[in-house]
């Protein structure tokens, strides 16, 4: 999430910045800003809400913004709405000190009470004011004063969550203090100059000579020195490299396509996503405008999405029942809308959106107003329309999925689904708090899972290399394998323009075994043989009614189902996690075998034909 830039060195540092903030803006356009050491001793700041452009035309010749020492920051916000006000660079009181900032410092809201009762009296809603203000206070009095490195180990150290962090103070001319805890940050080193970024793609042009930062580092960048420390203030070694990629290739982080890289942070953007919302006792949502109480009385829930989004319904239905005994309906939001739906004030209305612009989401959650139901919005942009008319909204933290097909979003919307259902098993009492706490610590074990599938995947992608061909995929599952089903058909529709349909396993002698003949290619979503063993028999059945049709078996099942072996031509082994979770690993072969399949076609899997990201018109 969000793009970061820093520049200390003998040239005019603002083009220098802007250059490179146009390289990160794939990372987050909410807004952007700069701050720059001006030759007479000040800080100088300009921001805006909006496309980088909106920057570029607000500084217009830059005349104010002189000055080699500089630093820059594309937001993808995550809290607080995309205004001019929330953009950064944040200052504290003094307005000598700003800080931009990549990532959710968790614990803020203490810290923000904790400054507010001292006297401070922030501007923004974010998260990252805090740290300007903490970090200003820091380099004021006490033990670190007048030492910025000191002052930013001093406060990293009291910071909970992800971040990289950069700061400069007009008391401190030409030094860059920058740190970082699980967010990238990349330090490039020039001759008599020095860049720092967010990837490698916004220093390429000028240097190629980088060095890694690791985790809990701190690094204080001179024109032609760097010190890297641990947050104890100990020296480290910086990770020093040479950058081969070209800078198309350094966007992508060194994948073929952006559709590549996200399926690669599908475990971040979980972790991300899950990151804050359980305080060891309560699952908490993000902006929450209704009580328990409210959730209390809600009967009935309806999840209303398109396309993915709606395949993440899917899952949430058997979840949500299950969890919080609730009734649970999926539906189209397109179809919803024009279909006059019960709904009263005990109606729950689910809005699922990765941009949070959805047409015909945005329509249905009007229509659910309209009628007194209450809406939460499951979105991945912050501030976007579905989330601002909406009564509760949690926000999925996959950061700006590129890819036209959705991926980590998806899982994304998956994890805060889950979120949503103890949520709403919290409120109504249907399971214990100490349940509550285990499921929360199973969903938080998910991204380990994923890491775990990511590592398998090469005979998926031979596996790809032979489908390339095939006429048509048909892919099967029962309970929540079957909406992982209908996600595998859609990603190998969009990607590969290959016919491809999922069905509901039970469905098969109803219509779709029709389908079957000689070397037609299913693929095949095995339940659990543990945790539901009746399910798994019945779809071994189903296997075989398929195989002796003559169909190619392709079987994902969880590690050690010795049982599906024999009848499977491929057998692809995920992970074993909780059987309402395993749409998190199962997904991911889906993915990339639908990417693996367009690539073997020689499609742009980023761009497939015909489709946009957002979809704004009905
Ligand atoms: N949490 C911060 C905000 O919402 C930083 C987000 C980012 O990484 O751009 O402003």
């Amino acid at each position: 999430m969000c793009g970061i830039v820093g520049y200390v060195g003998g040239r005019a540092a603002l083009p220098l910045i802007m250059g490179g903030l146009a390289r990160l803006e794939y990372r987050g356009y909410d807004s952007a800003g700069v701050a720059i050491q001006s030759p007479g001793g000040e800080l100088v700041t300009a921001k805006k809400a909006g496309v980088l452009d909106n920057l570029r035309t607000a500084i217009g010749d830059g005349a104010d913004l002189a000055g080699s020492t500089g630093m820059g920051h594309t937001r993808w916000a995550t809290h607080g709405g995309p205004t001019d006000r929330n953009a950064h660079p944040h200052a504290d009181g003094s307005g000598r000190l700003a800080v931009i900032h990549n990532g959710i410092i968790e614990n803020f809201a203490a810290l923000r009470t904790e400054l507010e009762s001292a006297g401070v009296e922030p501007v923004s809603d974010t998260d990252t004011e805090v740290v300007a203000h903490l970090l200003g206070a820091a380099f004021a009095a006490g033990p670190t004063a007048g030492d910025l490195t000191a002052s930013m180990q001093a406060v990293c150290r009291r910071l909970h969550g992800t971040f990289t962090l950069v700061a400069l103070h007009a008391d401190r001319p030409g030094e860059i203090v920058a740190a970082r805890r699980s967010s990238p940050l990349v330090l490039g080193v020039g001759d008599g100059e020095m860049f720092l970024a967010s990837d490698v793609s916004a220093f390429l042009e000028y240097t190629r000579d980088a060095v890694e930062l690791g985790q809990d580092q701190v690094v204080t960048l001179t024109a032609d020195s760097y010190l890297v420390t641990d947050f104890l203030g100990n020296p480290l070694q910086g990770k020093h490299f040479h950058v081969d990629w070209e800078i198309a290739e350094a966007e992508r982080g060194g994948y073929p396509t952006f559709m590549d890289k996200e399926i690669a942070e599908q475990p971040e953007a979980l972790a991300n996503t899950l990151r804050g919302h359980f305080d060891g006792r309560h699952i908490l949502l993000d902006e929450q405008r209704m009580s328990d109480d409210d959730l209390r009385t809600i009967d009935k829930v309806f999840v209303v999405a398109c396309g993915s989004a709606y395949h993440s319904g899917l899952v949430a239905k058997y979840a949500i029942e299950h969890w919080a005994r609730l009734p649970v309906e999926v539906e189209l939001a397109s179809e919803f809308r024009y279909r006059d739906p019960i709904l009263d004030r005990a109606t729950l209305v689910v809005a699922v959106s990765q941009s949070g612009e959805t047409m015909d989401t945005l329509e249905a959650l009007r229509h659910a107003r309209r009628q007194k139901a209450t809406v939460l919005a499951v979105c991945n942009t912050n501030g976007a329309q579905i989330p601002r008319e909406s009564d509760a909204v949690l926000y999925t933290h996959a950061g700006p999925e590129i890819g036209v097909a959705s991926t980590k979003a998806f899982l994304a919307q998956v994890a805060a689904n889950y979120l949503l259902g103890l949520a709403l098993a919290q409120a109504r009492g249907t399971k214990y708090p100490s349940e509550i706490a285990a499921d929360f610590d199973q969903l938080a074990q998910i991204p380990d899972a994923v890491r775990a599938t990511l590592a398998g995947m090469d005979p998926v992608r031979r596996l790809g290399q032979d489908l390339a061909t095939a006429p048509a995929v048909l892919f099967l599952g029962r309970h929540v394998g079957y909406p992982v089903a209908l996600e595998g058909a859609l990603k190998l529709k969009e990607l590969a323009y290959m016919h491809a349909e999922g069905f509901a396993a039970g469905e098969l002698k109803h219509g779709p075994i029709a389908l079957v003949e000689d070397g037609l290619p299913m693929v095949i979503v095995m339940p659990s043989a543990k945790s539901h063993p009746m399910l798994h028999r019945k779809m071994l059945s189903n296997i075989r009614e398929v195989q002796s049709r003559g169909a190619r078996t392709i079987v994902i099942a969880e590690e050690g189902d010795d049982t599906v072996a024999p009848f499977a031509d491929t057998l692809i082994d995920v992970p074993i996690v909780p059987p309402l979770l395993q749409p998190l690993v199962a997904t991911v072969p889906l993915q990339i075998l639908a990417a693996e399949i367009a690539r073997a076609r020689g499609y742009d899997i980023d761009k497939p034909r015909n489709l946009a990201k957002s979809v704004t018109v009905e």
